[in-house]
């Protein structure tokens, strides 16, 4: 970037600019397998300086913005050629709360808040935010709207689009627009108008209205994504005209990453933490049963199903010292009691294949436990399968944090490789898990890759973390060939290829495998109605290619 564009850029914002090419270099990455060297870093004070920040790219051609909060995306979103625009490190905090009734409440944050602290402020009173993900130490509400993330309580409750109220959103020119879901009469008001937001509502409305059936066809049929833009949420032609989501704008930004426009506010809806919670955890010897036994366990529609496999366990047992526990040494030798099984495993051999982690919670104990003893009786009758039925809640946490921990115990301890995250979100509906986890495993082995599989087998999605060297040249095209060879598999079997990590550089190049060429134009349409100069994270979602993927990943 010229040194007189960044001069002007420093004077229109308050907060801080990094050019140092340290910094640069800590910012080219995020947890993705990509890397890229941007011009600058900014870090905003204000949404007042977000918001000339925004107005300074739009009239300097050139230049666009990648908006970044904790920089925990594994899709290589994160990261950007030209201005990162850092939010998490002043943009945060609880800007209010809104209604709070018995079943649910408002709260309004900004979003560079991080997700611990938002719990922390949500707990007090009694209620949460369902969505959270598996990295709720590390990341903030901006990306989890930025991601449509989910986590362990999705099954029950569903991906962030379903809790975000209303946003506030900086578009193009600069301006803070509130984007909430309007009824007939308010939309209409809408499309009368003679502003960029009437532009903006004509245009998005052309194209939901037109292409209707195209629309409702593209809509993936898991039970969650993340992958391209969510036009069938907008609107379809079976909402009645009086009801108040006939048009929801919002469901357009909740997953767009970053490439619509920058999120300056969210008001979510949160739901009561609920009072108890019990864990029946099944030992699997072969993944053989695995679909029949997913379907017969969520007819007990348990609040989570969660996994994780022979791997990870192996990983937990050798540097259990690694894993996250109070500082006090009887913490700590508690700790390894509670791994006494699992130490006893490893030495007899007799590691699992997969761990079941099945929790059932309610408000009082009887509730659930009648279900669990039901359900626990069926899989040792059926299935003959070793349980484990866990009430204690210190017990349950042995569980929680190894599936927790399962990505940061391979990351830390991965020999001379990397974790290399890049086919770890597929999806398949949960009925095809038997023919298809076999055939993903199939590919990895071809590969000779090690790799461990954890994730939320009630909804078919497997996080999948193979290790590879990357220094070795080859494994650029190996990426490149197992992505393909893995979102065909995941098309055969009308999965999404993201549930909850979304596209970026490593994904969105393989859209076509999930949508028509209908549909991706209609993507890009979406795109051009928001930013037609391309400024907000150009390459994510749309425009991306193979080769800008091969050509950014990281090689060191
Ligand atoms: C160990 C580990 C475990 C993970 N587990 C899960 C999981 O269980 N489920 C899950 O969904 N994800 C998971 N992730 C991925 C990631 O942590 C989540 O998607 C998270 O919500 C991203 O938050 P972040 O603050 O790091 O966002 P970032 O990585 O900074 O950004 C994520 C995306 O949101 C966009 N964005 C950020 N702020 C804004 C804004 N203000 N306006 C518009 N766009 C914005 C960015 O441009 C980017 O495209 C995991 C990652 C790691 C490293």
């Amino acid at each position: 970037m010229k040194p007189e564009i960044l001069e002007q850029l420093r004077s229109v914002f308050n907060g801080d600019m990094y050019t140092d090419p340290v910094v640069l270099k800590e910012y080219s990455r995020d947890a993705s397998v990509c890397e890229i060297i941007p011009q600058v870093v900014l870090c905003p004070k204000t949404i007042e300086d977000v918001k000339s920040i925004v107005k300074f790219v739009s009239n300097n051609s050139g230049l666009s913005i990648t908006v970044r909060a904790a920089g925990t995306d594994m899709s290589g979103a994160a990261i950007g050629e030209s201005i990162i625009m850092d939010v998490n490190k002043y943009i945060q905090g609880i800007v209010s709360w809104g209604t709070i009734g018995k079943n649910e409440a408002e709260i309004t944050v900004l979003p560079g808040t991080f997700y611990r602290d938002f719990e922390k402020e949500t707990m007090s009173k009694g209620f949460f935010l369902p969505s959270y993900p598996a990295s709720k130490l590390i990341n903030t509400v901006g990306g989890m709207v930025g991601n449509n993330s989910a986590g362990e309580k999705t099954l029950t409750y569903g991906q962030t689009e379903k809790y975000v109220r209303s946003l506030k959103v900086i578009l193009r020119d600069g301006n803070e627009y509130f984007i909430k879901p309007l009824n007939k009469i308010e939309l209409d008001k809408k499309l009368a108008q003679n502003d960029l937001e009437g532009e903006l509502y004509k245009s998005v409305w052309k194209i939901v209205s037109e292409n209707a059936d195209e629309i409702k066809n593209a809509k993936p049929i898991t039970s969650k994504n993340s992958a391209g833009f969510a036009l069938w949420n907008i609107w379809n032609d079976e909402n009645f005209k009086e009801s108040d989501d006939f048009f929801d704008l919002t469901k357009a930004i909740v997953g767009s990453q970053g490439t619509l426009g920058i999120v300056s506010e969210i008001t979510f809806k949160l739901v009561p933490v609920h009072l108890k919670s019990q864990m029946l955890v099944v030992f699997m010897p072969s993944l053989d049963p695995i679909g029949p036994l997913v379907k017969d366990i969520l007819t007990f529609s348990p609040t989570s199903l969660e996994s994780y496999d022979e791997e990870t366990i192996k990983l937990a047992v050798k540097y259990f010292r690694d894993l996250p526990h109070q500082a006090k040494w009887w913490s700590f030798l508690k700790l390894a009691w509670d791994f006494m099984p699992e130490f006893q495993m490893v030495r007899s051999g007799g590691i699992p294949k997969l761990v079941l982690l099945i929790e059932f919670t309610g408000d009082t104990e009887d509730e659930i436990s009648e279900k669990i003893k039901k359900l626990d009786a069926l899989i040792k009758d059926k299935y003959y399968l070793k349980t484990e039925y866990v009430t204690s809640p210190s017990k349950a946490k042995k569980f929680w944090t190894i599936r927790r921990e399962s990505y940061n115990l391979l990351r830390k301890h991965a020999e001379g490789k990397k974790i290399a995250t890049f086919i770890e979100d597929v999806i398949v509906p949960p009925e095809h898990l038997p023919e298809f986890i076999p055939q993903y495993r199939e590919i990895l082995h071809s590969y000779n890759l090690t790799y461990s599989i954890a994730g939320h087998a009630g909804s078919g999605n497997f996080h999948v973390f193979p290790l590879m060297d990357f220094k070795n040249p080859e494994h650029i095209d190996n990426i490149i060939e197992i992505s393909k060879k893995v979102y065909n598999l995941v098309a055969q079997y009308k999965g999404s290829i993201t549930a909850e990590h979304s596209d970026g550089i490593v994904r969105a190049p393989f859209l076509s495998k999930m949508f028509t060429p209908k549909t991706l134009e209609l993507f890009v349409e979406l795109k051009k109605s928001f930013d037609p100069q391309n400024i907000f994270n150009p390459g994510k979602k749309v425009g991306a290619t193979v080769e800008y993927f091969k050509n950014h990943i990281i090689r060191e």
